[in-house]
């Protein structure tokens, strides 16, 4: 079958023709380096100041409070190394976060553990969210960070980040947030939500790879992670890239332009397909049904492997994920589903389909079929199904 079904949005997206377009000129006509002094440098000087009031005016903040890095991973090391430089500075080493985060912001906070620094990580609940409460409650004279993504990238859960942003700042905390599957899919302005630093990546929002942004609110010193020159003010050594750093500029403008329109699709999209997979027995939708992105399905399915499910829904066309990354040879879980109490066996039957808006009813109705059909066939030939089948064991999803 030559049909290709791409249902891997929240792992990257494709490029947009507009993103494209406007990278292109910045390969060879506008090709100098933004820190010589001559007319060829001062041009593409001027492309990375167009750029930057650019991301600034779509988040709401000041050109100077933008900082481009490498993409989302960079952006979060770099806030959370940031805020705990600061903290420490102040003899304040306690840091909040959630057990469902990215692996950029969680293996930074383990790296940070083993200097001397407190971490809290918050429950998250069967249904993926934090409530500002919870926060408020985890707050202690210590706390120098609190940092907590505002879209997961599995599970699509959106967490009340205006809301978490006030509590933060009544307590006088640093509040970050992993914007990075947020930014360009929800409105978003960073002064409205009391965020004092966020993360973006422009590939999640049908712009370049390997480019990415840091928000910090003004007044808030940053740590540099990577030396060199004084590139971005001293704050992200290395050579501007111009080309990404342009394409993502009119990626991100081009994306928040139609975030309503985007929505108001991919809900209908994301609820048919939530609906039709639902009829497969003993499967579980991950997430809150209502406070999801519109993009996001997530499932599991007792009895059977991801990864199996994987690869036959890739042999018919469809590209989607499973949280169970195989991760150098051991088959761990998706810590994603762990923190939302799903139990180890059933965690690994997961699918995340995560949606464009590009696709179409015709697709959908094809990868529910599909799902329907590959989940049937692997559990008649599962070992684990039969048991299940003829009560010799139980059941964990009804
Ligand atoms: C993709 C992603 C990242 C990492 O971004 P890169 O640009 O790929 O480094 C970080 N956080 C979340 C939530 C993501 O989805």
């Amino acid at each position: 079958m030559d049909r290709q079904i791409y249902l891997d949005n929240a792992a990257t997206t494709k490029m947009s023709r507009t993103a494209i377009e406007a990278m292109l000129p910045y390969f060879d006509k506008t090709f100098g380096n933004p820190s010589s002094l001559h007319t060829a440098g001062q041009r593409a000087a001027e492309a990375l100041s167009y750029a930057r009031s650019k991301v600034a005016s779509l988040l709401g903040c000041e050109p100077r409070e933008i900082t481009f890095t490498s993409g989302g991973s960079e952006a979060d090391n770099q806030a959370i190394i940031s805020a705990a430089a600061i903290g420490e500075r102040q003899g304040k080493k306690h840091i909040i976060s959630t057990a469902f985060e990215h692996h950029a912001v969680l293996h930074t906070l383990e790296k940070l553990k083993k200097q001397g620094f407190e971490i809290t990580l918050l429950d998250v609940g069967e249904r993926g969210l934090i409530t500002p409460q919870q926060v408020g409650e985890a707050i202690r004279g210590d706390t120098c960070l609190v940092t907590i993504m505002y879209a997961n990238n599995e599970i699509g859960t959106i967490q009340p980040i205006a809301e978490i942003g006030a509590v933060c700042r009544e307590k006088g905390v640093i509040f970050h947030t992993d914007a990075v599957q947020a930014a360009g899919h929800i409105h978003i302005n960073v002064k409205q939500q009391n965020i004092d630093m966020l993360s973006l990546s422009a590939h999640k929002f049908h712009g370049p790879k390997g480019i990415g942004a840091l928000y910090v609110k003004k007044g808030i010193v940053i740590t540099s992670v990577i030396e060199g020159g004084a590139q971005e003010r001293g704050k992200r050594a290395g050579t501007e890239n111009i080309p990404a750093i342009m394409g993502m500029a009119a990626a991100f403008e081009e994306a928040c332009k139609s975030i309503d329109e985007n929505a108001a699709k991919l809900t209908v999209l994301r609820d048919r397909l939530i609906d039709g997979i639902s009829e497969i027995p003993h499967c579980i939708l991950n997430g809150d049904r209502e406070k999801r992105q519109p993009s996001n399905v997530n499932f599991c399915f007792e009895g059977i492997e991801g990864e199996s499910l994987l690869l036959l829904l890739d042999d018919k066309g469809i590209c989607a994920s499973s949280g169970s990354a195989c991760t150098s040879g051991s088959l761990d879980p998706s810590h994603v589903l762990l923190a939302i109490g799903r139990p180890h066996e059933v965690a690994h039957g997961s699918l995340r389909l995560s949606l464009s808006e590009e696709n179409t009813v015709d697709e959908i109705d094809y990868t529910i079929k599909s799902v329907k059909e590959t989940v049937e066939y692997l559990r008649s030939i599962s070992p684990v199904w039969r048991d299940l089948a003829s009560g010799k064991k139980e059941f964990v999803l009804k």
